[in-house]
C-alpha cells in the first residue's frame, strides 16, 4: 500500500507563529513559504485549524506557541497549558486527517527533566523526569507535542518531526521585560548603562547556572535545512557550549565594547534552573557540518541591530 505520507513536492510551505522572533528570522531565508499568526488564524479554534489545513500544504513548520517570560508561566499556567494543549492537538489533528506529508514542530529544552544525573541530556532521556517547576504546564504541553507526533507516525505511517532548541536570542525578541530572555534582557541593561554612563549592570541571582544560548537565525537555518533535505528525524538544537550566566554576561560585555562595565549579582533573587544542557550529538548526525553562530558575533550583532534601530 502506498504511504500517502511519502509523497512530497515542495511547493506550499506554511510557517505558524510567522509574526514570532524565530518566524521573522525564518521568513529571511524562506520567503516564499505562508507565515500566519494569530491576527490570520486562532489556532485554539478547531474551526480555524480545520480551514487551514484542508488549504493543503507540502511541509508545515509549526513555530506557533503562547510563549511567556518567568512571571507569567508562574502566573498563569492554566493558560499556558491550556492553550498550548490545544494548538498542539488540533493542528496535529487536521494536519495528519488532511493528509498533509510533512510537520516540523519546535519544542523547547525545558521539557526534560528539572535535574538529571547525567549531562548533556539526550534525546531519550526527555521522560525520564518531571520538568522545572516554574514552566511546568508549558514544558508539559510541549512534552506531549513529542508523545503526539512519535504516536501519529507510529499508527499512521506520518513523517513529522520535533526539534528541541535551547535557549534563544535574536534580534526579534521582545524587550518587554516580562517576556524576553536572558541575553535580550541583558543586551537592553547594557544599552541603558551605557545611555545612562553607569558604572555596571545589575543581574539577577548569582551568576552561577548554566545555559546554552543560540542565535535565533541559526534555528531558521536548521529549520530551513530539515525542509530542503527532508529530515524526518526529531533531535535537539543546541550550541555545544554551556556557560554559566556569569560568563554570557562576560562575552556580551567583551562584545560591545563594554569590558569596563562591572556586573552586579543580585543573590537576594532566586536562580532557577541550575542546568539543562543537552547534546547536539545527533544534530551533527543529521546535519552534518553545521555551523553555529559564535556567541560573540551573534550578541554583537543583536546589539547592533538594537542601537541602530533605537529599539532599547
Ligand atoms: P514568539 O516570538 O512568542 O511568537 C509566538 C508566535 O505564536 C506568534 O507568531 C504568535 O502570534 C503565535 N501564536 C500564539 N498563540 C497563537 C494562537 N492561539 N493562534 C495562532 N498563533 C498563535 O515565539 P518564538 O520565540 O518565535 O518561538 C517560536 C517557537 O520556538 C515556540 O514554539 C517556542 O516554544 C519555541 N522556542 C522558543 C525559544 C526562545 O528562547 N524564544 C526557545 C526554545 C524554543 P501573534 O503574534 O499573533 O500573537
Amino acid at each position: 500500500m502506498q504511504n500517502v505520507y511519502c509523497k512530497v513536492n515542495m511547493t506550499k510551505i506554511l510557517v505558524t507563529g510567522g509574526s514570532g522572533m524565530v518566524g521573522r528570522h525564518l521568513r529571511e531565508i524562506l520567503p516564499d513559504a505562508e507565515y500566519i499568526s494569530s491576527k490570520d488564524y486562532d489556532l485554539t479554534n478547531e474551526a480555524d485549524v480545520r480551514s487551514l489545513c484542508e488549504r493543503g500544504w507540502d511541509h508545515v513548520i509549526h513555530l506557533a506557541a503562547r510563549v511567556g517570560g518567568i512571571l507569567e508561566n508562574i502566573s498563569r499556567p492554566g493558560d499556558f497549558i491550556e492553550e498550548n494543549l490545544l494548538i498542539n492537538a488540533l493542528l496535529l489533528k487536521y494536519a495528519r486527517a488532511a493528509k498533509i506529508p510533512r510537520l516540523t514542530a519546535i519544542l523547547s529544552t525545558c521539557i526534560y527533566p528539572d535535574v538529571y544525573d547525567r549531562y548533556p541530556m539526550v534525546e531519550e532521556d526527555i521522560h525520564n523526569g518531571p520538568p522545572q517547576r516554574t514552566n511546568f504546564s508549558y514544558a508539559i504541553a510541549k512534552r506531549a507535542v513529542a508523545v503526539h507526533i512519535d504516536a501519529i507516525n507510529q499508527q499512521y505511517g506520518t513523517q513529522y518531526n520535533y526539534l528541541i532548541p535551547c535557549n534563544l536570542y535574536g534580534e526579534f525578541d521582545s524587550i518587554d521585560e516580562t517576556k524576553s530572555h536572558f541575553v535580550t534582557a541583558l543586551l537592553a541593561k547594557i544599552l541603558k548603562a551605557e545611555r545612562e554612563g553607569a558604572n555596571g549592570i545589575q543581574l539577577l541571582g548569582t551568576g552561577r547556572p548554566m545555559r546554552q544560548f543560540m542565535y535565533a537565525g541559526d534555528l531558521a537555518e536548521v529549520i530551513n535545512d530539515c525542509v530542503e533535505k527532508q529530515v524526518t528525524e526529531s533531535f535537539n538544537v543546541a550550541v555545544s557550549e554551556n556557560l554559566t550566566i556569569k560568563e554570557i554576561a562576560e562575552t556580551a560585555l567583551k562584545a560591545t565594547g563594554n569590558e569596563h562595565l562591572a556586573i552586579r549579582f543580585d543573590n537576594e533573587a532566586k536562580d532557577g534552573q541550575f542546568r539543562k544542557d543537552v547534546s547536539n550529538e545527533k544534530m551533527l548526525r543529521v546535519l552534518p557540518g553545521f555551523e553555529f553562530t559564535p556567541l560573540a558575533k551573534g550578541i554583537r550583532k543583536v546589539y547592533e541591530y538594537y542601537k541602530s534601530n533605537n529599539i532599547v
